[in-house]
């Protein structure tokens, strides 16, 4: 990894020194351990800030959108789909982005490693090799990486970018070793009644805080339905229909955009999993009209396209 920092801060400060870019948007380190935050550097000296670690868990697709200047952005497997898709979307204009394209290793869930150190403070944690390791006042330990890796990681299909104007580091294996239809699995084989008793279970606990629209790239509405109140599609308070409402109405605003990036999960401050909710949407995608988003600039995504042929969805 730190070869590869190394590179990232190099490339960013040829870029800036060279008038290329205006800025470059990448990771720098989080002010908290297990947490990178986004950071853009707009002079060669600010360069020296960037990292990279399985701890980039933001999607810098999202800090893109209506963007005008010329912004070089790192981006492994997923956010270069992001990508596509926004440029798809006339978000982003291609000429505007520079992109270094680069392989993720899969990113850690900082919440599973807290849970194998429940009392504890852990002040590091940084991959070696197969391993990860982390650091507190008194104790360092190893634990396998595949382990304590995001859900999403291990059923990625595409963990080197799939669009770049130039590379970071070395092209890796592509693929996370998982099925992504047996996310979708356990709801998809329930009958109505069993899966409104999993939808309902799974959001129960969702306190309203947008943080898993307003980190996603596909959410990028001047207003969002939720905050629209003329007319009020969804009430602001607690109420279980106003939840329900909300992710709903997100998971089919996702429906075929979705790039399983996993940055809602990681944002969400209670734990809640609305990827089994997306993944099943993608899964049908996938499976009626044999598409996955962000995987090139041209084809048109099926649920902005009408064809007299399209199979029904019951
Ligand atoms: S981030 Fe979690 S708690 Fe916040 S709105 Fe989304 S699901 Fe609900
Ligand atoms: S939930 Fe829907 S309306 Fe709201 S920002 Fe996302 S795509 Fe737009
Ligand atoms: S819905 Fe979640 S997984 Fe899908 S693109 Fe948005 S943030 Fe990523």
């Amino acid at each position: 990894m730190k070869e590869v920092v190394e590179q990232i801060r190099t490339k960013a400060k040829e870029l800036l020194s060279e008038g290329k870019v205006d800025c470059v948007l990448g990771y720098k380190k989080g002010t908290v351990p297990m947490q990178e935050q986004p950071f853009c550097a707009y002079t060669p000296e600010e360069a020296d800030q960037l990292t990279w670690s399985v701890f980039c868990t933001n999607n810098l697709a999202n800090f893109l959108i209506k963007n005008t200047g010329k912004t070089a952005v790192l981006a492994q497997g997923c956010v270069s789909r992001n990508i596509v898709g926004l440029i798809k979307e006339n978000q982003i204009k291609r000429e505007n982005v520079y992109i270094l394209g680069i392989h993720s290793p899969g990113m850690v869930d900082a919440k599973k490693v807290q849970d194998k150190f429940p009392d504890k403070v852990i002040q590091e944690a940084y991959l070696e090799g197969e391993e990860l390791v982390v650091k507190g006042k008194d104790f360092t330990e190893h634990i396998p990486h595949r382990d304590v890796k995001r859900n999403n990681c291990y059923t990625c299909t595409h963990r080197n970018a799939v669009i770049y104007d130039e590379f970071v580091g070395e092209q890796g294996k592509e693929s996370g070793g998982g099925n992504i239809d047996k996310v979708a699995y356990p709801w998809s084989k329930l009958d109505p009644e069993q899966r409104w008793e999993k939808f309902q279970e799974t959001f129960k606990d969702c306190i309203r805080c947008y943080a898993c629209r307003n980190v996603c790239p596909l959410c990028y509405c001047d207003v969002c339905f939720v905050d629209e109140s003329n007319p009020q599609w969804c009430g602001k308070g607690q109420e279980e229909t106003d939840i329900y409402t909300f992710h709903i109405l997100r998971a089919f605003h996702c429906a075929g955009r979705c790039t399983d990036c996993g940055a809602c999960e990681s944002a969400c401050p209670v734990g809640i999993k609305m990827r089994h909710l997306t993944s099943m949407l993608e899964a049908d995608i996938r499976e009626k009209y044999d598409y996955s988003p962000g995987l090139d600039l041209e084809s048109v995504s099926p649920l902005s396209n009408y064809s007299q042929n399209d199979p029904e969805i019951e």
